[in-house]
């Protein structure tokens, strides 16, 4: 009968937060936490307490102000997070396999695999208050609203997620977009105070209605001040079919779970069925980075 083997030892990589330069040590993940992972892509909500709960699972070393999960949540930040998920990735499988990469020149598709750890760059945040920063941005289109920009830490995306997606026709990629938004203000004539709009449900309609060039404006805000801050996966690479040169950028929280789920992903992913499918949109949530990359 099995009772355990005796002193198996996990490796482990210590991680140093960028926006919140806390440190802790994981490990990598068991076989059985691995398969635990595939089980949980139900719902945008799920996929996120499940991955939250998956790194906190990992943590063997952990910074003293954090005593519990929910300390967890309000202290880590969404950047904070993919280095943390960087490390995990780096302890459990080093490789990045057969990442397909889209040639820019020819268009043609060709896979790549890499060592993360060769594309890994790191760019601390300067300061510590990236938790209680907020950012003042005046709508350039909107004349007399402005947004307020924050950093959202693991408890916002889950308070949102939670209060969201629920309601019926909510478009998740929209809802994530509007996580660093902390609310928005509009003046009124005639009136000593403004409109103030900080509920989640206010703040997602209130965005859906901006002009578009507002839009980038606070994408581009967050970058500046907050979004530039974290780890990124990097690299050059050729074209097999033209030669071209290309700078990929790998999405950590993407590829973690293609890593975890390649037999899903082909079937969401490469028969392109998958649209409906809230786990694709939550993958796309890393999107939130990609639009504001390339609003600029
Ligand atoms: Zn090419």
């Amino acid at each position: 009968m099995f009772t355990g083997f005796n002193n198996i030892k996990y490796p482990e990589y210590e991680v140093i937060t960028p926006q919140t330069h806390l440190s802790f040590t994981v490990r990598s993940l068991n076989v059985q936490e691995e398969e635990n992972m595939k089980g949980s892509l139900m719902t945008p909500v799920k996929v996120t307490e499940h991955l939250n709960k998956c790194i906190y699972d990992v943590i063997v070393k952990k910074p003293d102000i954090i005593t519990d999960f929910k300390d967890f949540l309000k202290q880590v930040t969404l950047k904070d997070r993919d280095a943390l998920l960087y490390g995990l990735y780096h302890i459990t499988y080093e490789e990045i396999r057969n990442y397909d990469v889209r040639c820019g020149t020819c268009k043609k598709e060709y896979p790549i695999t890499v060592k993360a750890s060769d594309m890994f760059s790191f760019n601390p945040y300067p300061g510590n208050d990236v938790l209680t920063k907020t950012v003042k941005v005046d709508l350039q289109i909107s004349k007399g609203i402005t947004a307020y920009i924050k950093q959202p830490s693991l408890q916002d995306e889950i308070d949102t997620l939670k209060s969201l997606v629920t309601l019926k026709g909510t478009n998740l990629d929209a809802v994530t977009q509007t996580l660093i938004v902390d609310r928005f203000e509009q003046d009124i004539q005639d009136q000593a105070k403004p409109n103030v709009f900080s509920e989640r449900y206010d703040i997602l309609e209130a965005f859906k209605s901006l002009p578009a060039k507002d839009r980038r404006l606070i994408n581009r805000s967050y970058i500046d001040h907050f979004g530039n801050y974290g780890i990124e996966l990097k690299m050059k690479s050729f074209c097999s079919s033209c030669g071209s040169e290309e700078i990929i950028s790998v999405d950590l929280v993407e590829n973690f779970f293609r890593m975890v789920y390649t037999v899903w992903w082909n079937i969401i992913l490469q028969k392109n069925i998958g649209r409906k499918y809230f786990q694709l949109h939550w993958i796309n949530q890393a999107g939130l980075h990609r639009d504001c990359f390339n609003a600029s």
